[in-house]
């Protein structure tokens, strides 16, 4: 991405799919890096070595997190889903998901830019399930474990209440005119 006196950035420098949206973030991310090893006319290679090694590794863990979207996957139903639960995977990512699979371990590191949250609601929501989980947990007593989830039950439940439903939302903020009926008969015409 950065090549003697010449840095690309944002799609001139790659290009993740953006099933969750991460361009601005790297378009950020590349800037103040560069402002963190700003040239003079001298172009150290040494750094510009090190910044297109930290912008890779970035890009390459998100390139992970998309990923898992379709490894994760236990549909059967077409050739595309089969593809893809069977497709290899980078390294970094298979070894990812074993942490998960074990004791529901998942760790961040520095150039990750997805929190552990999102791995986890990934994961679950592809219905990848750990076989086991942190020994630390048994020294949690089960019905302190119980009312604490409930009362996190309780403040969702008693949010959603306050929200009004989604019509509601549609007909106070964006709901579409009724037509005309010379609009209409102009539709019909058409
Ligand atoms: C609907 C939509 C929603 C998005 N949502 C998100 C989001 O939530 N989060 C996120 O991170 N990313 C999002 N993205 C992606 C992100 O906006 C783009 O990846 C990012 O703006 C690309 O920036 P860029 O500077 O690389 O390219 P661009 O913004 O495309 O800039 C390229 C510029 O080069 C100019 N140009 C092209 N050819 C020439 C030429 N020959 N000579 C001179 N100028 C030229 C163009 O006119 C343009 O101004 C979204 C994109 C879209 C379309």
């Amino acid at each position: 991405m950065w090549d003697k006196s010449c840095v690309a950035s944002g799609l001139s420098g790659g290009l993740i799919e953006p099933l969750e949206s991460t361009s601005i973030h790297l378009i950020q991310s590349g800037i103040f890096k560069l402002l963190g090893m700003f040239p003079d006319s001298a172009f150290d290679q040494r750094e510009i070595d090190e910044y297109n090694r930290m912008l890779i590794e970035e890009y390459e863990r998100i390139r992970d997190f998309i990923i898992l979207h379709y490894a994760a996957t236990d549909r059967e139903d077409s050739d595309f889903w089969n593809h893809c639960r069977t497709m290899e995977i980078p390294e970094t990512l298979a070894e990812k998901i074993e942490l998960w699979s074990g004791k529901a371990r998942v760790f961040r590191n520095q150039s990750d830019l997805f929190t552990e949250d999102s791995w986890i609601a990934v994961l679950l929501g592809q219905r990848k399930f750990p076989h086991s989980h942190d020994p630390l947990v048994r020294m949690l007593p089960t019905e302190e474990s119980a009312s604490f989830l409930a009362s996190i039950r309780d403040v969702v439940r008693k949010t959603a209440e306050a929200m009004p439903t989604h019509q509601q939302f549609i007909d106070q903020i964006c709901r579409a005119k009724t037509p005309t009926t010379k609009a209409l008969a102009a539709a019909s015409f058409i």
